[in-house]
């Protein structure tokens, strides 16, 4: 490759694509980023990038995309190149690109002591280009194997899974047991965070390949895994961890207190077109969100969209510092705070807040306070929470409408026992190095056997699932080995990332 750009940091100041005005965004469901970026503009960030001896920056990565390569390509307007390179490594960059929190821009070496290249956009702005120019067309692999694999479910990771297999020859079925293929992608988070069209047309590109999709098929009601198992050559269970983390305290089954899903799926249905019975309405009303990660995010913006009177989030755990302490290094994920895109549009934040009850003081059966103490906590050498100080109790808060958003157990099923799985404690699927479960043939990805996550290591756990696929079946595999499984770094990066969503 010819001569780099060292000093491009130095010409140019780090300007991400950026977000529509609060104001303007906060009323409607349009993909809160702008929607326009500039050529000129992105070139510029692209020789931000130093293409450092050792790229950090992919170490933070979860699926070591080749960040350098495709900044080094932008900066010299090889766009075309850019958007194969990152195809390498990330079957649907645009489902990175407009929803990934991005870990590897504070492990970018920038981050040390100046603002990081901005790899999202420059991400975004390679996959926008590609759609836009018809760059991104179906690859049918040009023989097949003789195999085929089924895959239960359409999130991230069985999207990826199935791309992957289908280019190795294989022939593939994906099951999903909702109406519309996508997952999380299409269910859980909003249409501003990522408009549904762009999930569709990956569908798209994935039926014109050959994958067929069942939906409106639950695999276990009606059609079981014993029959998958019967029927194809190898199972992946890509059927993400939904199951719902509860709040055990008095008052909990009182009217108007929902877990977040149940009301973040209505509100994508409805900007679907779909009919919604019993709708969960934050209009006119005081809404607090329980749980401070990303799903109670997406409930603060959504109340916001409704017309809510106020929304309050709060979080069990103290707020994070505004800058990395020694025990949080560079390149470590950083922790520290950022005010969330939804807490920029308004409402208010509330820290080492624990809920003790529900209340309904009118006597009507529906919640209309919620009672808190503010704690310090104590915690064991792994981050645990294993004791509290009261600092104040009883503290008492209005709320007409709860959104309860502390976190997913496993995947949402029943029958995964009696199907021969085994779980584990934390109620996810086991699987061996191979990511086999203990039933022969049957492999497990995603959020159902690393615990939930956030796209990008899904997409990257689809990758990893397909190739182990493809040895179990043909004995090798030309697929790519990502590079998670070999890289230290990027399994310490895992962790951070547990605990937000
Ligand atoms: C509200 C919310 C917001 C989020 N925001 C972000 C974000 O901004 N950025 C980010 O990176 N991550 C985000 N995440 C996390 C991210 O969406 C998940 O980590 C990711 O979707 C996991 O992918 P997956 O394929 O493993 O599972 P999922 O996306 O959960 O897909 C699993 C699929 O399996 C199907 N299924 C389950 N059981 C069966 C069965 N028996 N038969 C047939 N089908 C079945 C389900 O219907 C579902 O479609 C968010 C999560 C939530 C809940
Ligand atoms: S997928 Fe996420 S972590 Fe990886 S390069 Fe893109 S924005 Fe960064």
């Amino acid at each position: 490759m010819s001569e780099r750009h060292p000093d491009g940091f130095l010409k140019h100041k780090r300007q991400p694509i950026g977000n529509r005005p609060v104001i303007e965004r906060s009323t409607d469901y349009r993909e809160i980023y702008l929607p326009k970026w500039d050529q000129t503009h992105l070139q510029a960030q692209g020789e931000r990038c130093m293409d450092c001896g050792v790229p950090t920056c992919m170490g933070g990565c979860p699926i070591g995309n080749s960040i350098p390569d495709w900044n080094d390509l932008i900066y010299r307007g090889d766009w075309r190149a850019a958007l194969e390179q990152l195809h390498a490594t990330n079957n649907f960059p645009e489902f990175t690109g407009y929803t990934c929190p991005a870990p590897c821009e504070p492990a970018c070496v920038l981050a040390c002591n100046d603002e990081p290249v901005t790899i999202k956009s420059i991400e975004r702005a390679i996959v926008d280009r590609g759609w836009q120019e018809g760059w991104i067309r179906p690859q049918p692999p040009e023989k097949r194997s003789g195999f085929q694999v089924a895959i239960v479910g359409s999130g991230p990771a069985g999207l990826a899974a199935a791309q992957q297999l289908n280019r190795a020859g294989h022939r593939v079925t994906v099951y999903e047991r909702e109406n519309r293929a996508g997952g999380l992608m299409t269910y859980g988070i909003p249409d501003f965070k990522i408009a549904k069209h762009q999930v569709e047309r990956r569908i798209e590109q994935l039926s014109a390949e050959g994958i067929v999709f069942e939906t409106g098929v639950e695999i276990g009601k009606g059609r079981t895994l014993a029959d998958l198992r019967f029927q194809y050559d190898a199972v992946c269970l890509a059927i993400g961890a939904q199951k719902p983390r509860n709040v055990r305290v008095m008052g909990r089954d009182l009217a108007g207190v929902h877990f977040a899903m149940d009301y973040l799926v209505q509100e994508n249905c409805r900007q679907h077109g779909e009919v919604v019975t019993c709708p969960i309405s934050a209009k006119g009303k005081r809404v607090v969100v329980l749980g401070g990660g990303d799903t109670g995010a997406d409930c603060v913006a959504t109340a916001h969209r409704q017309g809510a009177r106020y929304v309050l989030q709060i979080n069990i755990n103290p707020q994070l510092p505004d800058e990395r302490t020694p025990a949080n290094p560079w390149p470590e994920y950083s922790q520290t705070y950022v005010a969330s895109y939804a807490i920029e549009e308004g409402g208010e934040e509330v820290y080492s807040m624990d809920i003790i009850a529900f209340e309904d003081n009118k006597g009507n059966g529906h919640v209309d306070s919620i009672v808190a103490e503010r704690v310090a906590w104590r915690y064991d050498e792994e981050g645990k929470r294993v004791g509290r100080h009261v600092l104040e109790t009883k503290r008492a808060i209005a709320a007409d409408l709860v959104l309860v958003a502390i976190g997913f157990q496993g995947p949402r099923s029943e029958t995964l026992k009696a199907d021969g799985l085994e779980l584990t404690a934390r109620g996810t699927i086991t699987t061996n190095a191979n990511m086999m479960t203990v039933l022969p043939g049957v492999f497990a990805a995603g959020d159902a056997q690393m615990g939930p996550s956030i796209v990008v290591w899904a997409i990257g756990e689809g990758r990893d699932v397909a190739r182990q696929i493809d040895i179990f079946l043909s004995g090798g595999s030309r697929l790519p080995a990502s590079l998670r499984t070999s890289n230290p770094y990027i399994s310490r990066a895992k962790r951070p990332y547990r605990k937000q969503v």
